[in-house]
């Protein structure tokens, strides 16, 4: 069976594969340490579920409207506007099933065949994917961890031409660096010389920021930029609901319209008491919301300061979001445990088999001389992970 050219260059999501394997080896019996996939360890907040309960007992298990309810879409407008001060209407909002799913909803509904969409890297492996399978094509600009992973601003400004989207993601996956308020407003300065471009703001990791920053909005940053700017978002990080599957993008009118329809017509709306919960969530947020994010500060400076004492190995300090992702480059070119290591998808493949420890390999995320590793897991989990790279890396 021929499957369709569309999908030719299109992989699997890494992120997502590395979870499977990792699974797949636990239910052997195998003593995987999981850095895989980016996901919190917490259960959902106890509040949310009851809400979720809730609506299930008062029947709430019908269609919705395609596009979500007004009352997630009317939280969803109050929560930006409590955090950032930026207004929206529930025109201006979709609710989907997950961040990911907003962001091919967008995908789909703004780029044409060989429309150009620039994608920093290190970047999250489902970008590129999700441009290719819209038809577009994906335009890499690099930053390095000698700048903090951060875009050069001249960069931006040569790499801009001829482009239709900018995707800008802070707090960053897989980067783990998050832009402060004036690193933000020199991209927004650079945005400003290109009416034509759509900027499409991936701030899921909004809450997730360490050593007391704070994460500034682009459209709270840059007003002029609003009325081409898409915001994504979702409850799964914030919340710890990453199995809910629920996500939001707000933005203008005829994009948001034209997403509705692409919706419509391929999931329909995002399931209904999940959507409830998530009202609960974002009109009361739990406590919760604030303990995840104290006690991922701490992991991530764990596991930064752990990765930083084996030789070879260099990370950022843990700014935003919930991975390190550190340069492994010098470790390349040796034969570890009789396997050659020439690249990340080498070295991951190693770490999984001789060592048990699950990381995703930085090659998906543009920037092979990385790996990435979460640290939504529990500290015992951390040290005893990095205890083995260091183990097998020695
Ligand atoms: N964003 C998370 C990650 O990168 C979730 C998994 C995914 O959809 O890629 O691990």
């Amino acid at each position: 069976m021929k499957i369709a050219s569309r999908l030719a260059n299109v992989s699997e999501s890494a992120t997502l594969a590395i979870a499977a394997k990792a699974k797949a080896m636990k239910a052997q019996g195998i003593d995987v340490i999981n850095f895989g996939v980016g996901e919190p360890d917490f259960d959902t907040p106890p509040a949310i579920k009851a809400a979720c309960k809730a609506a299930l007992d008062a029947g709430k298990t019908k269609y919705t409207p395609a596009s979500g309810i007004p009352e997630l879409k009317a939280a969803v407008c109050a929560w930006t506007k409590r955090l950032h001060n930026v207004d929206y209407s529930a025109k201006q909002c979709i609710i989907t099933c997950g961040g990911k799913h907003a962001l091919a909803n967008a995908f789909l509904a703004l780029v044409d065949p060989g429309d150009k969409v620039l994608i920093p890297a290190p970047y999250w492996v489902s970008y590129p994917e999700q441009v290719k399978l819209a038809g577009g094509v994906p335009v890499i600009v690099t930053a390095t961890l000698a700048d903090g992973f951060r875009l050069n601003p001249a960069a931006l400004r040569a790499a801009l031409k001829g482009v239709k989207i900018f995707v800008l993601n802070t707090p960053n996956n897989p980067g783990g660096f998050a832009y402060t308020t004036a690193e933000t407003r020199a991209i927004a300065d650079v945005l400003r010389e290109f009416p034509d471009v759509i900027v499409f703001a991936d701030e899921i990791y909004e809450l997730l920021v360490y050593g007391g920053r704070k994460f500034v909005s682009l459209p709270a940053i840059a007003p002029e930029l609003k009325d081409r700017t898409i915001l994504f978002n979702g409850a799964a990080k914030t919340f710890s609901m990453t199995g809910w599957r629920i996500g939001w993008a707000l933005g203008p009118v005829p994009v948001i319209e034209a997403m509705g329809a692409v919706q419509s017509q391929m999931t329909s709306n995002p399931t209904t008491m999940a959507q409830w919960a998530t009202v609960e969530g974002l009109n009361n947020p739990p406590p919760e919301v604030e303990q995840m994010r104290a006690e991922f500060e701490i992991r991530g400076k764990l596991m930064a300061d752990g990765l930083n004492a084996i030789p070879g190995v260099k990370c950022l300090s843990a700014e935003g979001a919930f991975y390190c992702f550190p340069d492994l480059s010098a470790h390349f070119g040796r034969t570890i445990d009789g396997q050659k290591i020439t690249g990340s998808v080498s070295l991951a493949e190693a770490l999984l088999e001789k060592a048990h420890v699950a990381v995703v390999p930085g090659e998906p995320f543009g920037a092979d001389a990385h790996v990435r590793l979460s640290f939504a897991c529990s500290r015992q989990q951390i040290q005893a992970g990095v205890e083995r790279i260091a183990m097998l890396l020695k």
